[in-house]
């Protein structure tokens, strides 16, 4: 991470004025500016810099503004009704695949497909907030699909920043733990954004086991991450992109966690920090 550039990049972004050159005399700057500056060294630059007039400043700058963000609940919920159209096998460049599944849920049946959809909402109203244009890849959970490979498409067609796919995984009961999955170079049109992707993973699980509490999984990758060759959704990707897999829903623990609206909101606002802190760096 380059901290320095960073750093002055996100305080321009945060306060117009810090490096916009509206600082002072911004009021006054309106009638009195060339003769108040004309003293100073190269007039014509001074001129050049005056601010727009007080009423035609930009709305407060956002953090996030100017960046695209897409969002990929994980499964549908009408996917069970159509197997056929779910099970159709498509290309993922290292073999073909299920254009989706029905994905897992807890054991009293709240359905993973529910709960990627409620926690993408809620991240997609965080990151609005924040200045991000979001795209989700579907637009509902009563419908079927989108394929894997359309659900990679969608994040670069969109040209995203930044691209998450949102699971929680069906594991043993007694296994624990969220985990995040990247990338791996497949001599495919992902390998350009391997590196990228492995930076976005980093900066979500941190801010993922710091706001969430959760433990990094004990059952999958390393330090809760892990890269993959298997995933259309990340073979295909051109863009920066992970999965997280949230926790196992078939823990008990875990899958009363996941229940609670206040917990969702919880991974909502961390995974929307390890955007923000992948975004800025
Ligand atoms: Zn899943």
């Amino acid at each position: 991470m380059r901290a320095l550039p960073a750093t002055v990049l996100a305080v321009c972004g945060l306060i117009a004025s810090a490096c916009g050159g509206t600082g002072t005399g911004g009021a006054a700057a309106g009638q009195a500016a060339p003769a108040t500056t004309a003293g100073q060294a190269p007039a014509a630059t001074q001129a050049k810099d005056a601010p727009p007039e007080a009423k035609d400043a930009p709305p407060e700058a956002k953090p996030l503004d100017g960046k695209v963000v897409v969002i990929d609940p994980g499964h549908n919920g009408g996917n069970y009704r159509a197997p056929k159209e779910i099970n159709r096998k498509v290309n993922v460049l290292t073999q073909m695949k299920a254009c989706d599944t029905t994905g897992t849920s807890t054991n009293d049946g709240y359905s993973e497909a529910a709960f990627t959809w409620d926690v993408s909402k809620r991240l997609q109203k965080i990151l609005k907030k924040r200045g991000a244009t979001v795209k989700l890849t579907r637009s509902s959970n009563d419908g079927v699909g989108p394929c894997i490979t359309e659900r990679a498409a969608i994040g670069n067609k969109a040209e995203a920043d930044a691209a998450i796919s949102v699971h929680a995984d069906g594991s043993a009961p007694a296994n624990r733990g969220f985990h995040v999955i990247m990338p791996k170079k497949i001599n495919g049109p992902v390998d350009k954004v391997v590196d990228d992707s492995s930076s976005l993973g980093v900066a979500v699980r941190d801010a993922f086991r710091r706001g969430t509490g959760l433990p990094y999984s004990t059952y999958i990758g390393r330090k809760a991450l892990d890269y993959r060759s298997d995933l259309g959704g990340l073979n295909l990707s051109t863009v920066p992109k992970i999965f997280v897999e949230a926790g196992n829903m078939r823990n008990a623990t875990e899958a009363a966690k996941f229940r609670d609206p206040k917990f969702r909101q919880k991974i909502a606002v961390a995974l929307a920090n390890g955007l923000q802190h992948y975004l800025q760096a």
